[in-house]
């Protein structure tokens, strides 16, 4: 499979996610460190407030009991009284020696180096242990001041140009207290080293600190003066001064009265952290402090540690990050190689495709120039493949279908594909014809057209001989005077020759919507679809039977039909075969043939009973005549017998003769030798005399007879034969009057369409439905009592058939048991022509 995932040219994701952490990570480490800082300030400044007021309150207590000090020894009267006696009495020698050993009881605190005794003129009296003897300039100055003292004082530390240190002193005034006398007989100063005890007060510092120092200072006028030496910075105790107006020095702020500060510069210039306090009763100030650089030097330190974890942590996300684009990298690459792999083995297969294709494969550009062919190309059309390289695809075309190949190519650019059969042309001009599949193709970026090209010479050949063959069968099944369906399994009509169509007066697509059940008629339904599913069963090949079918008409028509089955390779049912033959003509020559066999026995039985009659007819009046005929000849016959006798043989002999003229009629009818005599007639008289003459024959007082006639006598000239119409109604009355034994009988006609309708209806014993058709064959007689007993030969209805026929109409009855018969005729009405 060939990928097309692009790569990204920059991992733009994992660089944003890279500086979002990176950023996210300095912030929390900056954040983090300003917190720890601000916190950090925050303790060292409370650290160096309580640190700068235990400093404070030592040295405060300590000039406490420097003062307190001062008091024991003003007030140790024995101790003053002897300094007094020292000074003011004569006889001072002897006390000399004790004063040396009082001075150095009270120098027993290591802190005081020096005691010296002073009068009031500020000269040195006494001293011990005396390695200084005389006052300084600075108690010299002080000196008036002194005297007027009450209790001790602490000077301010001081230099003396005979003392090598710096120092401050006691200075007790001596009071004359047991005489009741204040006044100040002399001063005593004992000289405290404040290396002792003051300066290491304010340098020990609680916890071991490289840079944190307390220092004392005191305002000299717009100057602060260090009073004790400085960590670092050598001999500057009472040396080293600074403006009280500098900003951010710790002891110009104390000066201020600013107690604390996280932000100020020290002598050195160094920032630092600083608490400063006034040490109360002195003109001193201390300060506190210590280096930024040690505070935070911890902190750094740590910090150091969490920007070295940030950065490892950055690179470490780096790291990992760019492990995940590499791998991306190398996923896409591996992918890529497998996608080129993937694609040289396509490009193989289809070169050997190409190659050993049995089909004709080209690649041409839009305008159908061939860019590409294959080696079958080349053998195919007879021609270089080199040749066929930029040749117009038009060029291998037939002359015919060149025209094609534009309305080919645009069909092509449209849907992007096409399949279509046209014919090639080899070098030699002979002719191919070929199946083109074409297809758009887009190669990087540009469009091209395949086409495979199949020869289908042989295939064309073969259906070719496939269609002629089918055309054969077509015609064979389509002019078949056989009708033939071919069905489904569900005997729906799939197809049907003209043969069946016109059998069953369908045309072809209305039976399509049909199955052969549609017209097979109900009564052999069921009968065929058993004998189907015996084909299915396969327990008969094929079934023969005669059925009856209905037509579009509905008409019926009989069939002989044949049913086969025809499966498919696997033995499945597929179609059924139905070929029915039209059988209506000999099914119908099979009836009448049963009929004429019917009705030549019927005939055969009638001409026995007509035997039977007419020998019966003619021999009752033949006997009567040769009977009576005899009877004349006898000579005792009266004339009045005679004359009966007469009449009797009269009427046997019209009898006789109606009979004989029936049957030559009926011989002249069958023999074909009547003939019409057209002539005119008046219809209307010639009808009233028929009336008359059977009103006046028959029993009037029984039944009445009634004309009516349907047109004026004007209008009832008509053309026709005239006897023998009067035949057939003489014939109609004389049975209706035979048949009625009382009630009426009417007769006469009308005018009905063009033609005459006659009716003789009478009220007599009817006709029943089954025999209306057989009485009017001859020789037809209704078994019953009253032909029984008027006889008769069964001619008349038949002769009246005959000539109601001949003369073009035609006769009927409707009737039935006694209900009375009412025969009806018609005739052309034809009016004569005017001379
Ligand atoms: P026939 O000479 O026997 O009367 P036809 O041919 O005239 O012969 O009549 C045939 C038969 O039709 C008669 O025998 C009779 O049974 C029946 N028939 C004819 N006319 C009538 C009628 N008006 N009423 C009842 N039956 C009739």
């Amino acid at each position: 499979m060939v990928s097309h995932r692009q790569k990204p040219a920059i991992p733009w994701l994992l660089i944003v996610l890279f500086v979002i952490i990176s950023a996210s990570s300095i912030l929390l480490g900056l954040f983090y460190y300003k917190s720890q800082k601000r916190r950090l300030l925050n303790d060292k400044n409370l650290e160096l407030s309580a640190i700068a007021d235990l400093k404070v309150r030592q040295i405060a207590q300590w000039r406490s009991e420097r003062i307190a000090d001062a008091i024991l020894i003003g007030e140790n009267k024995p101790f003053v009284r002897l300094l007094y006696d020292y000074l003011y009495s004569t006889n001072n020698k002897a006390i000399r020696s004790d004063i040396v050993p009082a001075l150095k009881s009270v120098t027993g605190n290591i802190e005081y180096k020096n005691i010296i005794l002073i009068d009031p003129q500020g000269r040195v009296r006494g001293h011990y242990p005396g390695q200084d003897t005389v006052i300084g300039e600075y108690l010299q100055i002080l000196l008036p001041d002194l005297l007027k003292l009450e209790s001790g004082i602490l000077t301010d530390l001081h230099e003396a140009q005979n003392i090598s240190y710096v120092h401050l002193d006691l200075v007790i005034p001596l009071i004359n207290n047991w005489q009741e006398d204040t006044t100040v007989f002399g001063l005593l100063a004992l000289r405290i080293d404040p290396e002792e005890i003051l300066y290491p007060l304010v340098k020990t510092w609680p916890v071991p600190s490289k840079s944190a120092e307390a220092l004392l200072v005191r305002q000299e006028g717009e100057e602060v003066l260090y009073l004790n030496e400085l960590r670092f910075k050598m001999n500057s105790k009472l040396v080293l001064r600074k403006s009280v107006s500098e900003e951010k020095l710790p002891e110009s702020m104390a000066v201020r009265g600013v107690e604390a500060t996280i932000d100020a510069i020290d002598y050195r210039g160094a920032p630092v952290i600083s608490a400063m306090k006034k040490v109360p009763g002195s003109q001193w100030y201390l300060t506190a402090k210590i280096n930024h650089t040690e505070v935070f030097s911890a902190l750094n330190e740590q910090m150091t540690m969490i920007i070295i974890i940030i950065i490892l942590v950055i690179l470490a996300i780096g790291l990992l990050l760019g492990i995940l684009e590499w791998n991306e990298n190398a996923r896409f690459y591996r992918e890529k190689y497998e996608a080129e792999l993937d694609h040289m083995a396509l490009r193989k297969h289809f070169d050997l495709i190409l190659k050993f294709a049995n089909d004709i494969i080209f690649l041409t550009d839009r305008n159908m120039v061939i860019i590409e062919a294959n080696d079958r190309a080349a053998e195919a059309y007879q021609r270089e493949r080199s040749e066929l390289i930029g040749m117009s695809l038009s060029k291998i075309r037939a002359p015919g279908a060149v025209k094609a190949l534009e309305n080919e190519s645009r069909i092509l650019e449209e849907k992007g594909f096409s399949t279509y059969e046209t014919i090639h042309v080899r070098k030699d001009g002979t002719q191919i014809p070929v199946e083109i599949s074409a297809r758009k193709v887009e190669i990087e970026g540009v469009k091209y057209f395949q086409s495979i090209c199949r020869d289908i010479t042989e295939r064309k050949f073969a259906e070719e001989t496939l269609r002629e063959s089918e055309e054969r069968f077509r015609k064979i099944f389509e002019e078949s005077p056989i009708s033939i369906a071919m069905t489904g399994k569900d005997l729906g009509i799939i197809r049907a020759n003209s043969a069946f169509c016109k059998m069953l007066g369908y045309k072809e697509e209305e039976l399509k919507s049909v199955t052969l059940r549609n017209f097979t008629h109900p009564d052999y339904i069921a009968g065929d679809d058993v004998s189907f599913l015996r084909m299915v069963a396969e327990e008969i090949p094929v079934y023969h039977t005669e059925n009856r079918y209905i037509r579009k008409d509905k008409t019926v028509i009989w069939g002989s039909a044949t049913m086969s089955i025809i499966r498919n390779n696997n033995d499945e049912v597929q179609y059924f075969l139905a070929m029915i033959e039209d059988i209506t003509q000999r099914k119908k020559a099979e009836a009448e043939l049963i009929a004429a066999k019917e009705k030549a026995e019927e005939s055969d039985r009638l001409k026995t009973a007509f035997l039977h009659n007419v020998s019966h007819e003619i021999r009752t009046p033949m006997n009567a005549i040769i009977g009576f005929s005899a009877l004349l000849s006898e000579p005792d016959t009266s004339e009045e017998e005679k004359q009966q006798f007469t009449d009797i043989i009269f009427q046997s002999g019209s009898q006789l003769l109606s009979i004989i003229n029936d049957i030559v009629d009926i011989a002249n009818v069958e023999s074909g030798q009547v003939k019409l005599n057209i002539k005119e007639m008046n219809l209307n008289s010639h009808l009233r005399n028929l009336d008359e003459q059977f009103s006046y024959k028959e029993k009037p007082d029984v039944i009445s007879i009634n004309l009516s006639l349907g047109l004026s006598d004007k209008k009832s000239l008509v053309m026709t034969d005239s006897t023998k119409l009067i035949q057939i109604l003489s014939n109609l009355i004389n049975n209706a009057t035979k048949f009625t034994s009382e009630g009426r009988i009417d007769f006469g006609y009308s005018l009905k369409d063009g033609y005459l309708e006659f009716f003789v209806k009478d009220t007599g014993i009817g006709i029943p439905p089954e025999h209306h058709e057989k009485i009017f064959e001859r020789f037809f007689q209704v078994d019953n009592l009253v032909s029984r007993k008027f006889g008769g030969t069964g001619l008349g209805l038949s002769i009246c058939k005959a000539y109601v026929e001949l003369m073009g109409g035609k006769i009927w009855v409707s009737s039935n048991p006694g209900e009375g018969t009412d025969f009806r005729f018609t005739i052309p009405y034809i009016i004569p022509e005017k001379l």
